[in-house]
């Protein structure tokens, strides 16, 4: 995590402001269990074109394990292949109704 802007004092600070705003883990939330959030996630990536800075709803507290899951699922497809991974979620699990907690949906783009 030292790869920029992650050693810099706005992204601390921003990442501080985040946490404060929500401390817990949100794809765990979703699935309707408190996991204390541990990172904070670029919802757009920055190599993705996403803002290094971006204002709180740019971005997602997450536990290590979601924050894992997503960046397996998500982030290193673009490095590698520049192609999805296949069918995977980048917010694993279901809410209370049965249905897919990844903000994407069911589509993977
Ligand atoms: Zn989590």
């Amino acid at each position: 995590m030292s790869k920029w802007p992650y050693g810099t004092q706005q992204w601390k600070a921003l990442r501080l402001a985040k946490l404060m705003e929500c401390p817990v883990c949100e794809p765990c939330r979703a699935r309707g269990v408190i996991e204390a959030a541990e990172v904070v996630d670029h919802d757009l990536a920055i190599n993705a074109g996403g803002l290094a800075f971006p204002p709180l709803e740019g971005l997602t507290s997450m536990c290590a394990s979601c924050h894992n899951r997503k960046t397996n699922a998500k982030d290193r497809r673009t490095a590698k292949t520049g192609k999805s991974s296949g069918f995977r979620r980048a917010w694993a699990g279901f809410d209370v109704n049965g249905n897919p907690i990844d903000p994407e949906g069911w589509n993977d783009a």
